[in-house]
């Protein structure tokens, strides 16, 4: 059952988000050569914490950790570890919190120093997707018009769209209705109505679409270990329209990038 939410709740999940975003931007002056995953999660939790938050994935179906951290070949789910990223890394870093009772849920893939530019076009291509999908988010439409627009624009760039893995509705479950596949069809799927939230979140293979599951019940690889990335955004439908409650404005302002990227999607809260 979709759990639509009120402005009011809308206004404390865009204050959960601002948080993971906030975290998202730390970390992305900490990203470089010779940083662990396991030292970014830290600086995270403490973070979350400093704002009043609660890390939303520590503990959550048992992970240990603050922070999704999936570098080069893995999808998503890499649990933080102590070796050091390396020159010409990706890393795709995922990170939840709870705050107002609200969920959270934010991704970007970060690039480590310099990297091959073959992998930085799947992740600007994947962010394009990301946006594409947003933009589709509004009354009127329903879920398999995001899917539909993400696979088009990931699949005619010659990338595999990852199947076993989707975005979802978020608010006071980090997981609600409706799933949202980054691959569907066009006018398929639930209706999007007013007070819709959910968690958009291409996950793109530079080779085959196919991934393995590991052992340790988390990691996820790509299956001939291509490399992946994966942006996430949380997007709320108000007056019909697609929000973000999250932003990547403060991982461009810790990089010195300029970006209008978000303009057309921009929330305005209620309280200012
Ligand atoms: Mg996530
Ligand atoms: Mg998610």
């Amino acid at each position: 059952m979709i759990k639509l939410k009120t402005r009011e709740d809308i206004e404390l999940m865009y204050e959960s988000s601002q948080i993971v975003s906030k975290t998202l931007g730390m970390l992305a002056k900490e990203i470089k050569p010779g940083v662990t995953s396991l030292h970014l999660d830290k600086l995270a939790e403490e973070f979350i914490r400093d704002h009043d938050a609660v890390p939303g994935f520590l503990g959550m179906y048992d992970f240990p950790n603050t922070l999704n951290m999936s570098p080069n070949e893995q999808v998503v789910h890499g649990i933080p570890n102590n070796k050091p990223l390396q020159e010409g890394d990706i890393i795709s870093v995922d990170c939840g919190a709870i705050k107002n009772g609200f969920f959270s849920d934010h991704a970007y893939t970060f690039s480590v120093g310099e990297i091959d530019p073959a992998v930085a076009k799947m992740m600007e291509i994947t962010k394009e997707s990301l946006y594409a999908g947003i933009r589709k988010c509004k009354v009127g439409n329903r879920i398999g018009d995001i899917s539909f627009a993400i696979q088009l624009i990931c699949e005619n760039a010659g990338y595999g769209v990852v199947r076993e893995l989707v975005g979802h509705g978020l608010g006071r479950d980090l997981h609600e209705d409706p799933q949202v596949p980054n691959y569907g069809r066009k006018g398929k799927g639930p209706r999007i109505e007013e007070g819709l939230t959910v968690a958009i979140e291409p996950m793109i293979n530079l080779g085959t679409y196919k991934v393995k599951f590991h052992n340790d019940g988390w990691t996820v690889t790509t299956y001939d270990n291509k490399p992946s990335c994966h942006f996430e955004h949380d997007v709320a439908v108000v007056d019909g329209q697609p929000r973000l409650l999250s932003t990547y404005g403060y991982i461009y302002e810790a990089l010195g990038i300029t970006s209008h990227e978000e303009d057309e999607f921009l929330y305005h809260s209620i309280r200012s």
